[in-house]
């Protein structure tokens, strides 16, 4: 044996060639930077406030109670799959939506966790996911893993300063090989909720081209204009669809990583199959306490909305009146900005980079969420889910740049 910190690799990368183009994130180095400047973080998606008391208190009684403090049922704690099934029912019933707890529900590891499991379970080798652009991280990531391959269909401001998703290049994105549309409303990082009309289009081709569908609706509840509808709502959809949410945005516990999957039995079975090899179960204790979390009453869903409203306008204002070019989200907790109005440079990563030295504010350059990077060049996103002390100082010193 030798002590050697040279690996023994005949000269060949040690991050394989899947997730070689994922080797660094923009956010260690935009959090570092942070830091390292004492910037206000306005990068990174989570809350700075933890969210309710009384979900808080019901970890510590699992806790202490011991539910869960060993290995949880594979499919999740029925209390939560109860939860989600009643939750599901409330928010969903009207639209013909319901799924059985024991056959239907299945927990993971958050979002991020149900959206690999689903693909890796769900795609062969060389079955190509189409996914509007720009994604979440995970996405990219998720679909390499499986061996899939990416296509990305842009979304695009309209005059209304809004994104918008062409429905005519997403018709031109299918080919014969589309297995599945990983779709993502109310949608990061643009603020974008899908319309009734658009969703059932997406519908529509899904039928007539035969593919699955994989939905992100992790900002289900935090939709400030017009409402969130789930894509297996719609005719036919339920049958061919893996409807994915968690904790983490809704109840503002991101740390907590709990998050479940709906889905028709043979649907859940094969994300599952996947599931049970990448973490088997997680999170016991929190997953009693999410399950008291969705019981919560319709004030607490609109109380945080309503909130989140409030933040959304006060950054919008503050942005435009910098002299950002803001396209208004109608949902989640992120703005996009377009920094050419600024006069400076065009390029939103060297923004970005220069950001926290310059005004002590750190946001994160969109074009990192993008394959085609031109199209988001110039964009940057700053989280509003943050205390209104935060951000009417990061508006300020925006505004003093
Ligand atoms: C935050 C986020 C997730 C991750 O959710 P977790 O439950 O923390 O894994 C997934 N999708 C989108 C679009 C997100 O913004």
């Amino acid at each position: 044996m030798t002590a050697s910190t040279e690996p023994a690799t005949d000269g060949r990368p040690l991050l394989n060639r899947r997730l070689a183009e994922f080797g660094t994130t923009i956010f260690a180095e935009m959090s570092a930077l942070a830091q390292r400047t004492g910037a206000l973080n306005l990068g990174q998606g989570f809350p700075d406030t933890d969210g309710p008391e009384e979900v808080r208190e019901a970890a510590v009684r699992a806790l202490r109670d011991g539910r869960g403090n060993q290995y949880p049922p594979g499919p999740g704690v029925p209390e939560l799959r109860q939860a989600v099934a009643a939750h599901q029912e409330r928010f969903y019933g009207h639209l013909g939506l319901g799924w059985d707890p024991d056959r239907e529900v299945l927990v993971t590891a958050g979002a991020t966790e149900a959206i690999a499991a689903a693909l890796l379970g769900l795609l062969e080798p060389g079955d190509e996911v189409i996914a509007l652009e720009p994604y979440y991280d995970s996405y990219a990531a998720g679909i390499a893993m499986a061996g899939g391959t990416r296509v990305p269909v842009t979304l695009r401001p309209g005059a209304d300063g809004a994104y918008h998703l062409d429905l005519d290049e997403l018709r031109d994105a299918v080919t014969p090989r589309t297995r599945l549309i990983l779709l993502n409303t109310p949608h990061n990082p643009t603020g974008t909720v899908l319309r009734r009309e658009e969703l059932a289009a997406i519908a529509e081709l899904c039928h007539e081209r035969d593919l699955l569908a994989v939905t992100d609706e992790v900002y289900e509840h935090l939709v400030f204009d017009g409402e969130h509808l789930p894509l297996a709502s719609f005719p036919g959809m339920r049958e061919r669809t893996v409807s994915i949410s968690s904790a983490g945005k809704t109840f503002s516990f991101t740390g907590w990583k709990v998050g479940w999957v709906t889905a028709p039995p043979e649907l859940l079975t094969a994300v599952r199959s996947a599931k049970q090899y990448l973490t088997y179960v997680s999170a016991g204790p929190f997953q009693y306490a999410v399950a008291e979390a969705l019981r919560l009453p319709e004030s607490y869903y609109t109380g945080l909305r309503d909130d989140l409203r409030d933040k959304r306008d006060l950054l919008s204002a503050g942005l435009a009146e910098a002299g950002f070019r803001v396209h208004r989200p109608a949902g989640t907790y992120f703005v996009t900005a377009d920094i050419r109005p600024l006069g400076g440079t065009a390029d939103g990563l060297d923004f970005c980079l220069g950001l926290p030295e310059r005004c002590g504010v750190v946001a994160v350059p969109t074009q990192v969420f993008y394959d085609h990077r031109e199209e988001g060049a110039s964009l940057v996103r700053f989280a509003f889910c943050k205390r209104r002390e935060v951000l009417k100082e990061a508006v300020a010193r925006l505004q003093a740049r």
